[in-house]
């Protein structure tokens, strides 16, 4: 019989992060200045950002060193399982074999935390004294919160108006971090006042507190912006999901055909799929590699591939990357984390070339193999998390069909304590499933260059 969880010890930690930028076989589009439309230079960014985040931004080796005290904080819950869902295979009576790694098992409960610790250490090391962000459901403020508090660092959040609303134990959980909660649009910035002018009562939107957070940040010296996913740095420090998986499936004696992650700005799926990218590009492997992402914010299935905003007051640089257009809100659907107008530029790169794949879901079959998922295997996924869940249901059932024993993995982004009203409302047959429809989305790509 084999190990349903497969652990690490902690002296396995791996001691390096994955960077693709070394492998890629064709390089990044560099980021334009938002005014003037020229290649931005990385000096023009140190405002908002530690230079040795920028260093890791455009960084050409392939590995890079933790930091000791990096490892230090990661081994509060590092190494995380990867679990044999035995259960789940039972249940879609299939011959393939499903992994998960789960990151729900951090104290923040997210993979999100894997960022924000390197993230304020690095500012913390360069004399940074407060961290400004934005949140929308709360994961990412909530991990940030908890980083800077380990590090001794004060943190601004700018969170979505809805979600501020709507999720108030999020907040609860930000503010036992000492950390200070804005519902955005605020009064407090020139952008959330610009949209309060527009409209008294809006809800916010990423893009705004985006706009709030970073411009937070330009005008106190003593304080940087800090983003929770897209970024390079972001999608590097993730990647220790991956390196932790490759060596927990070569411990089972395996190696997937299939890896699967849901994506909002890309984070969690590139820290998974970036180590099976490397044996892509380096050994000639042929795993398939999906995206998983909801129909109501279809980015990386129905956007386009161009140089966008990431913000909605056009204050961010302009990347290369799959988008609707800095100005889509997309609806309330409950997998708030997924809620984002483009992806990854080294996301995005990859789906131009090839190498990875992409599909998107409604949230009823979503919420549908959620429950399935926790009923099989003990787990409450996260919204986010349950496109993954999807994507790797629908995988088994094609083995099945086909009677082939695959090895599917896929990851398992965070737990869904915090989303039971969502739950509820899948339960009480309250969801919605939300499309974008021809006629909007070809309206939203004409704005775009
Ligand atoms: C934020 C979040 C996501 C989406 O962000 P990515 O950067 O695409 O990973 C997915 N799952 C969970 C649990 C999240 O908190």
């Amino acid at each position: 019989m084999e190990d349903v969880r497969i652990l690490l010890s902690e002296q396995e930690l791996p001691t390096h992060w994955y960077n693709v930028q070394a492998d890629l076989p064709n390089p990044l589009q560099p980021p334009l200045n938002p005014r003037t439309g020229e290649i931005m230079a990385p000096d023009e960014l140190k405002k908002i950002f530690p230079e040795a985040l920028l260093q890791q931004e455009m960084a050409s080796e392939p590995d890079i060193e933790i930091p000791d005290e990096v490892r230090e904080l990661y081994r509060l819950w590092r190494p995380s399982p990867l679990v044999r869902a035995r259960r789940l295979e039972k249940a879609l009576d299939t011959p393939a074999r499903i992994y998960y790694k789960y990151e729900g098992v951090s104290p923040a409960g997210s993979h999100k935390l894997n960022t924000a610790i390197p993230q304020a250490y690095y500012n913390k090391q360069a004399g940074i004294k407060r961290l400004a962000t934005e949140t929308g459901a709360g994961q990412w403020g909530t991990a940030l919160a908890m980083a800077a508090s380990f590090f001794g660092l004060e943190c601004t959040v700018y969170m979505v108006k809805v979600s501020y609303r709507q999720k108030p134990y999020r907040r609860s959980l930000m503010q036992i971090f000492g950390a200070e909660v804005y519902a955005s649009p605020t009064d407090k910035t020139e952008s959330g006042r610009a949209v309060l002018a527009r409209d008294p009562d809006s809800p916010g939107s990423l893009g705004i507190a985006i706009s709030e957070a970073v411009e937070d940040a330009v005008q106190h010296p003593d304080t940087n912006y800090s983003l929770g996913s897209v970024l390079n740095h972001v999608v590097l420090h993730q990647t220790i999901i991956g390196l932790e998986a490759q060596k927990q499936l070569e411990k089972a004696g395996h190696y997937p055909d299939t890896v699967i992650a849901c994506s909002g700005g890309g984070s969690n799926f590139c820290g998974l799929a970036l180590p099976f990218v490397r044996d892509k590009i380096r050994a000639g492997k042929r795993t398939r590699i999906l995206a998983v992402e909801p129909t109501a914010c279809p980015s990386l299935t129905k956007g386009k591939f161009t140089y966008d905003f990431g913000d909605e007051a056009h204050l961010t640089p302009r990347m290369m990357m799959y988008t609707l257009g800095s100005d889509f809100v997309p609806p309330g659907i409950h997998a708030g984390g997924l809620r984002y107008h483009g992806a990854s530029p080294i996301e995005s790169q990859l789906l131009h070339d090839g190498l990875i794949e992409a599909k998107a879901y409604g949230q009823l079959a979503v919420f549908e193999a959620a429950v399935l998922f926790a009923r099989a295997e003990g787990i409450v996924p996260a919204p986010e998390s349950s496109h993954a869940i999807r994507a790797a249901v629908d995988e088994a059932l094609a083995a099945r069909e086909a009677g082939e024993a695959r090895t599917i993995l896929f990851n398992l982004s965070g737990h869904g304590f915090l989303d039971l009203s969502a739950y509820d409302a899948y339960l009480a047959g309250e969801l919605q499933d939300s499309g974008l429809d021809d006629a909007t989305l070809q309206e939203l790509l004409a704005k775009l260059p």
